[in-house]
């Protein structure tokens, strides 16, 4: 390759507000013909909030929201976040947490007021509870408007399930126009609920969606759509999302996102905008074009 005609390339998609780091990405870029993104952080804004409370029998709203919150101090989840916000939003003291665990992709615990609280997806949470399908049922009834939907339980008994929405960015929808004028599939990606991840991706015409995938396994995915002869790219902006980026043709983190993505990315795109993968793909283009 021609290092002139690469470092003109570079040059011209930092002033466009592509960002890239390893010149290989930029020439392999025109060659992608599919691209797998993350749902949360990517996709959407990754500023989730709390927009409902549902107390099970007997249970008490604001009694679920200061439990949650006092466990999920401890957590650098954006969900986590989302809750203690709420939290502090109404005003209520969080009282502290002892034995805090996390467990990436499914949720967190920890001891308050002497209380065993769990905060998460409702295998982490629910497990072997009794009536786990009834409850579940409530949850999938906000999830099917996209919410993300997590379970509370108080010393093992369900308490309470939150509903938290995490808008989608306003450049989403033209940048997936974008990708499916230049023919290229698009599959979303995300640890998150099948219900809420369909739910999300039916608002934006993706109709390939692998949902409940653990961070461990979101490489997997990439390396066997490699292995089915496709060149993949991989969207993605958090720690889940690393190895995944690092296993695609092209990595693109979202400039918004981790250090851990960025760094394992070939490009990251300024402030998130996605439409970025598609001014990549053009200017990889006429940067072979030019060395060719
Ligand atoms: P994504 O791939 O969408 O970024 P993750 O793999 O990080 O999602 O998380 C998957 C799911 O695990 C979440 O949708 C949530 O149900 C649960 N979860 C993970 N961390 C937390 C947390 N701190 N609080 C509550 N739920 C959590
Ligand atoms: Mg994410």
């Amino acid at each position: 390759a021609t290092p002139m005609s690469i470092m003109v390339g570079v040059g011209r998609g930092a002033r466009s507000g592509v960002l890239v780091r390893d010149a290989e990405a930029l020439q392999v870029m025109e060659t992608i013909d599919t691209i797998v993104v993350d749902k949360t952080g990517t996709l959407t804004e990754g500023r989730p909030t709390v927009t409902r409370i549902v107390a099970l029998d007997g249970a008490d709203e604001q009694r679920a929201l200061r439990l949650a919150a006092a466990v999920e101090q401890g957590s650098e989840h954006p969900l986590g976040q989302a809750v203690v916000s709420a939290a502090k939003d109404a005003g209520l003291a969080l009282p502290e947490v002892h034995d805090f665990t996390s467990e990436a992709g499914g949720g967190v615990r920890g001891t308050v007021d002497g209380h065993a609280v769990l905060v998460g997806n409702s295998s982490y949470v629910l497990g072997e509870a009794t009536d786990a399908d009834r409850i579940e049922a409530r949850a999938d009834e906000l999830r099917a408007d996209g919410a993300t939907a997590i379970h509370l339980s108080v010393d093992g008994n369900p308490y309470a399930v939150l509903a938290i929405a995490d808008p989608v960015k306003e450049t989403t929808p033209e940048a997936l126009a974008g990708l499916r004028e230049a023919g290229i599939r698009v599959v979303m990606l995300t640890g998150d609920n099948r219900t809420t991840a369909e739910a999300v991706a039916r608002r934006l015409g993706i109709d390939e969606v692998r949902a409940e995938v653990l961070p461990e396994h979101k490489s997997e995915v990439v390396q066997q759509l490699t292995a089915e002869g496709r060149k993949v790219a991989m969207a993605g902006d958090g720690v889940n999302d690393a190895p995944a980026l690092a296993a695609a043709a092209v990595g693109i983190a979202m400039g918004t996102g981790t250090d851990v993505a960025i760094e394992s990315a070939g490009i990251t795109l300024l402030k998130g905008d996605l439409t970025g993968i598609v001014r990549a793909r053009n200017l990889s283009h006429a940067t072979m074009r030019n060395i060719r």
